[in-house]
């Protein structure tokens, strides 16, 4: 068990702190850690679907609902110190008897010096009602550090006399963090269970496994993804970083033990349809690990403290799935509005310092992409040195990039071939995006299909170019801001310069 965690627990009870509301999926975890705080209180348990319950035994006593058990509890606590643990009751905290009932009880534990109730409300969605901010304090279960996960791996293979080399063992704790110990023990039984040992190989199930757990908490999006770094045309320059730092995500352990500061991630802001998603997936493929999407809208609650909640618990799960490469795509867009609100407190500006808070003190192995196009809206306070590691910008791709981006896509299609003039096309393809190209190569063959052609000719994709709009045409006043909002920023260029 946490000793932080019962610790911390412990303290805001002695504090008088009168409802604390356990932000957790896991009960079983939450009941040990309850009954260790309160080994000499009487622990009287309500659960939505049975009504009153045996807290050691689980044994159902009393159905009933929610406000007559509070109603008949408000006089528990004069007698012995009393803890009443609610279970699954969000749904509920809405309704204003109930929050009458709660403040009563929370209002006595503070006021009342002969009456020790404290309420523990379990659940793993947070509903705060407005009447009941002050007397709430939002708990959150701190995950075992990775010296926990060692000592919880250790004592799983001894008991079970599994021969682990350390330097494995050290791996795989790595793969784990982020996970809780009843999580990390179901992983290594079933991982047991199914090879007999525990060794390197069980990264895979590890990563297997935690996918199961975004997909069930749904607060990220897992994106699959077939694109490789050899799939982008151009932007050597951040090519070139992102495969020095993919030598550090492939080698963690052995990089955090020599000394190595785990990279925090970058922001790519540039052109649209140049490769900035594109660079997202190829991203997680070179350092072999899961693309996990945030979506800030996703997380926007219609209760108080709903959304912080919700980012809070994304920001937790990506950690949980870490190392993992975390995408928040448009992200001009996703805190849209931030700082607006001259208080300062509208709930985009507060999940954005929230974001920013949990970015600076992240000592994770989750590794940031944020993507944008329009700059102009960006929160400044993003683009400061230190956020991230590195700010690029994609431009419109070069003569010599979009030389190659054609050959990308002529090649995946199975249609390029020595006799395509590349050079003559790159004259004609002046101001196209990387996704206009694309386009002008899948009409081409599409074309080249219809007609019965056996293969495309380079005057075939020229008459193509010359039916294709490209976004230098259909976007040019913005693209136009883009290039001369970049002027005055220190930003890297993606792309190496043109000889
Ligand atoms: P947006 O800002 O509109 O979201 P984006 O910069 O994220 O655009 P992508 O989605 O990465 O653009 O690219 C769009 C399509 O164009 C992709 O399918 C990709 O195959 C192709 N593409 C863009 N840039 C490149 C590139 N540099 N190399 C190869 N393909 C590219």
């Amino acid at each position: 068990m946490k000793k932080s965690a019962v610790d911390m627990l412990g303290s805001y009870v002695d504090a008088l702190h009168p409802i604390i509301y356990i932000n957790h999926f896991d009960f079983r975890v939450i009941d040990e850690i309850i009954a260790y705080i309160g080994r000499d209180v009487k622990c009287i348990e309500y659960n939505n679907a049975w009504g009153l319950i045996d807290f050691e035994t689980k044994a159902p006593q009393l159905s009933c609902d929610l406000a007559t058990f509070l109603y008949n509890m408000s006089e528990e606590g004069f007698d012995q110190e009393t803890y009443l643990i609610l279970k699954d009751v969000h749904g509920e905290l809405n309704d204003p008897k109930i929050i009458a009932l709660l403040k009563r009880i929370a209002e006595n534990n503070l006021y009342n010096e002969a009456f020790y109730t404290t309420i523990f409300i379990v659940s793993d969605t947070v509903v705060i009602p407005r009447e009941l901010e002050n007397y709430i304090t939002v708990f959150d279960i701190p995950l075992p550090t990775k010296d926990e996960i060692l000592a919880i791996t250790k004592s799983f293979v001894e008991d079970l006399h599994i021969p682990v080399e350390q330097d494995v063992l050290d791996e795989i704790a790595l793969s784990f963090k982020g996970l809780n110990e009843f999580q990390i023990k179901q992983i290594l039984n079933l991982a047991y269970q199914d090879g007999g040992c525990i060794d390197r190989d069980d990264k895979q199930l590890i990563l297997r496994e935690k996918e199961q757990f975004i997909k069930k908490a749904g607060m990220l999006e897992l994106v699959n993804f077939n694109e490789r770094i050899e799939d982008i045309g151009g932007l050597e320059e951040l090519k070139t970083w992102l495969r020095q730092k993919a030598k550090i995500f492939t080698n963690l352990d052995k990089a955090i033990k020599y000394g190595v500061d785990v990279p925090k991630g970058m922001l790519i802001i540039g052109m649209p349809g140049c490769g900035k998603s594109l660079t997202a997936k190829a991203t997680a493929s070179l350092f072999e690990i899961p693309l996990v999407r945030l979506d800030v809208g996703r997380l926007l609650g219609k209760y108080v403290g709903e959304s912080e909640a919700n980012m809070r618990k994304a920001l937790k799960l990506s950690e949980a799935i870490s190392p993992c490469v975390l995408w928040i795509d448009e992200v001009e867009k996703a805190f849209a509005g931030c700082g607006d609100d001259s208080s300062g407190n509208s709930v985009t500006t507060r999940l954005f310092g929230q974001f920013l808070t949990w970015m600076q003190e992240k000592e994770n192995t989750v590794f940031i992409v944020a993507t944008a196009n329009d700059i102009s809206k960006m929160p400044p306070e993003f683009l400061r040195k230190g956020r991230f590691d590195e700010l690029f910008f994609v431009e419109l791709p070069n003569e010599e990039e979009r030389r190659r981006i054609l050959e990308i896509h002529l090649k995946k299609r199975h249609k390029w071939n020595k006799k395509i003039d590349t050079i003559a096309l790159i004259g004609k393809t002046q101001g196209y995006n990387g996704a206009d190209l694309e386009a002008v190569v899948k009409e081409t063959i599409e074309k080249a299909f219809i007609e019965d052609k056996p293969y495309i000719t380079t005057e075939d994709l020229i008459e193509t170019i010359k039916d294709t709009k490209s976004i230098s045409h259909t976007l040019k006043d913005k693209i136009d801001a883009i290039n001369k909002y970049i002027e005055n920023i220190d930003i890297r260029r993606a792309s190496k310069k043109c000889m």
